[in-house]
C-alpha cells in the first residue's frame, strides 16, 4: 500500500523556515506585508480569508483586511488596490475569488502591481510561469512541487498527467511540471476515455473537483497520486477527487483528503509574501519557479 503524504507536517516545517527569515527581515528593519481584499460575503471565501490572516500572524508578516459589500462599485475596490500598489508597508495583495458577478476579474488581477501579486494571477506572471522565470509562482501548484521535492519524489523525465486545466490549478501545475522537464498531458472535462492517459502517469495530479473521478484501474501500480480536489459530500464528510481507500492500494505515495495539499497552499502565500519583502529588502535567495 501506498505510503502517506503528510501535508500537515510539511506545512509545518516550511512554515518554521518562514518564521526564520521573517526573522532575518525584522533585523533588517522589514516587517513582511500582506493586503487581502474580499469583496462580498460567501462562507467558503471568509473561512478561506480568516484562515490566510492567521497563519500570517503565527510566522511574522503583518496582515491588513479589506472589506467591501457585494454590491461594492468595482471602482472603489480598483482605486484600494492602487492605494495599496503604492503603499511601500506591503509586499503582498491578494483579492480573494471569486468576485460578485459584476466584476471583471481580469480587470481586477492586471490591476495588482505585479511586484506584489503573491498569488501569481496576473498576466506578467502568468508569462513568467510559461518561459519559468515567474517570482511569484501559484500557491497551490507550488505547494505541489514542494510536497513532491519534500518526499523526494524524482520529476524530470517522469510520465506526468494533471487532470484539470482550470487557471489556478492544474494550467500552472502543468508548466511547473514541464519546466522540470517532465512529460506533461492535461486532462479535462472533454477529455475523451481519461482512463487511457491516468494510466500511464508516474506521477497523476488531480485537480477536478470530482469526488471519486479516479479509481484503481485508472492509476499505473506504483503511481505518485497529488489529490488537490477538496469536495463536501452531503454527510458532511471532506474527500479529494480520488477513490482513496482503492488507489491506496496501487499507488506508492498518495495524498490524503484533508491533511495533504491544502496545508500547502497557505503555506506558499505567506512564501511568496516573504519573498517579495526579502526581493525589496535585497535579501532574496532566487529559486526556481
Ligand atoms: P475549476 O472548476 O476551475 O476547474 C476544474 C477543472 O477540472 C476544469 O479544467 C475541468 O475541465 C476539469 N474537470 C471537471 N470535471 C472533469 C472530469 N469529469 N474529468 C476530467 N476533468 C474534469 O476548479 P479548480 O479551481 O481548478 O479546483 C479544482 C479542485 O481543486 C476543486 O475541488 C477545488 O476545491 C480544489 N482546490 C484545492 C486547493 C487546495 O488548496 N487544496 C486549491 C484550489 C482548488
Amino acid at each position: 500500500t501506498a505510503r502517506l503524504v503528510d501535508g500537515i507536517a510539511v506545512a509545518a516545517k516550511i512554515r518554521t523556515e518562514l518564521k526564520e527569515r521573517t526573522g532575518r527581515l525584522a533585523t533588517a528593519g522589514c516587517v513582511p506585508g500582506l493586503a487581502v481584499i474580499m469583496v462580498g460575503n460567501d462562507p467558503a471565501s471568509a473561512v478561506y480569508v480568516r484562515n490566510k490572516i492567521r497563519a500570517c500572524h503565527e510566522v511574522g508578516i503583518h496582515s491588513s483586511r479589506f472589506d467591501f459589500p457585494s454590491d461594492a462599485d468595482p471602482a472603489e475596490v480598483l482605486a484600494c488596490i492602487r492605494s495599496l500598489n503604492a503603499d511601500p508597508t506591503v509586499h503582498g495583495i491578494l483579492v480573494q475569488l471569486p468576485l460578485p458577478k459584476h466584476f471583471s476579474v481580469p480587470d481586477i488581477l492586471e490591476a495588482i502591481s505585479a511586484e506584489k501579486d503573491v498569488d501569481g494571477f496576473h498576466l506578467y506572471n502568468v508569462g513568467g510561469l510559461v518561459v519559468g522565470s515567474t517570482v511569484f509562482p501559484p500557491c497551490t501548484p507550488y505547494g505541489v512541487v514542494k510536497l513532491l521535492e519534500h518526499e523526494g519524489v524524482e520529476i524530470e523525465g517522469k510520465n506526468v498527467v494533471v487532470v484539470g486545466a482550470s487557471n489556478i490549478v492544474g494550467k500552472p501545475m502543468a508548466l511547473m511540471l514541464m519546466q522540470r522537464e517532465a512529460t506533461v498531458c492535461i486532462c479535462h472535462a472533454k477529455t475523451r476515455d481519461l482512463a487511457q492517459f491516468t494510466i500511464l502517469a508516474d506521477i497523476l495530479v488531480v485537480a477536478a473537483g470530482k469526488p471519486n473521478l479516479i479509481v484503481p484501474q485508472m492509476v499505473k501500480t506504483g503511481a505518485v497520486v497529488i489529490d488537490v480536489g477538496i469536495n463536501r459530500l452531503p454527510d458532511g464528510r471532506l474527500v479529494g477527487d480520488v477513490d482513496f481507500a482503492g488507489v491506496s492500494q496501487k499507488a506508492s505515495l498518495i495524498t490524503p483528503v484533508p491533511g495533504g495539499v491544502g496545508p500547502m497552499t497557505i503555506t506558499m502565500l505567506l512564501a511568496n509574501t516573504i519573498a517579495s519583502a526579502e526581493r525589496r529588502m535585497s535579501l532574496a535567495e532566487p529559486e526556481r519557479s
